[in-house]
């Protein structure tokens, strides 16, 4: 099955709503044949208005927010809730970022209420899911993704799940500039797609987009792209350079 792939810009805290001015003409300017990939560009929540109407109506261009409270309205002070996000025409939203877990404490439990209420609202979740060196070098690692998919999409319906990205991302490559090797992504990814088949079939698991995240960069993305299992990408640090942004959507053109 072909699936087109996808590819994310993760800006994490950093653009401010002017800087998004100057990086979407840069960019804007940049991406080419875009209709061959769909494009997302995560936003902070101050930032995604400006970024949104920067963006317009776009056919390859969306943005997400990066993180979203699982409730509906009410004193949740600090949080930004889907009806929110809706109203300003957001697309995705990534859940589950390693970021969010480690350092904001959100386990599977938050993170499937989470993938509840953005698909309720309309919108598409990223949902990030990812081990750590240690889990990995334990022999952990089939265990951990296994344990992180089956709680983030607990009660998902196989009909859901046409609308939700996975974004397989090994804790020890995000911003450390160590990137998977393309048999590390490409074996995990497999396995992650055959977890998927166990808890939704054969049908949901091929249609599944299944990105890859830690240091992807102009230079390393047409190989990963090039892997069956790879379906595009989220990026982080790279994705701060429009230019290097636009080279790494190309690679997603040419694969
Ligand atoms: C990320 O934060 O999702 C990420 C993959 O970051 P980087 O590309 O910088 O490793």
């Amino acid at each position: 099955m072909s699936r087109k792939p996808i590819i994310a810009a993760n800006w994490k805290m950093n653009v401010t709503p002017s800087e998004a001015a100057t990086y979407l003409d840069t960019f804007l300017a940049n991406y080419t044949e875009a209709q061959a990939t769909d494009i997302v560009i995560g936003a902070s929540f101050v930032t995604l208005p400006k970024a949104a109407e920067l963006i317009g109506p776009n056919p390859a261009v969306s943005v997400a927010a990066q993180n979203m409270s699982h409730e509906a309205s009410g004193a949740f002070t600090g949080e930004t809730s889907a009806a929110m996000l809706n109203d300003i025409g957001t697309d995705y939203v990534i859940l589950g970022h390693s970021e969010r877990r480690s350092l904001y404490g959100e386990d599977d439990a938050v993170i499937n209420k989470k993938v509840h209420a953005t698909l309720a609202a309309g919108m598409k979740p990223i949902l990030c899911i990812g081990e750590s060196l240690e889990e990995r070098e334990g022999g952990q690692l089939e265990n951990v993704l296994r344990t992180q998919l089956s709680g983030s999409l607990a009660d998902i319906s196989a009909e859901q799940m046409a609308d939700i990205v996975i974004a397989y991302e090994p804790v020890w490559a995000i911003g450390t500039g160590v990137t998977a090797t393309p048999e590390q992504a490409q074996d995990t990814q497999k396995f992650v797609r055959s977890v998927l088949e166990e808890l939704f079939g054969g049908d949901v698991a091929a249609a599944t987009r299944i990105q890859y995240g830690g240091s992807v960069k102009p230079g390393n993305a047409v190989e990963l792209l090039g892997c069956p299992d790879i379906d595009g990408f989220l990026v982080g640090g790279a994705a701060l350079d429009p230019e290097s942004f636009a080279q790494i959507v190309a690679a997603g053109t040419a694969g």
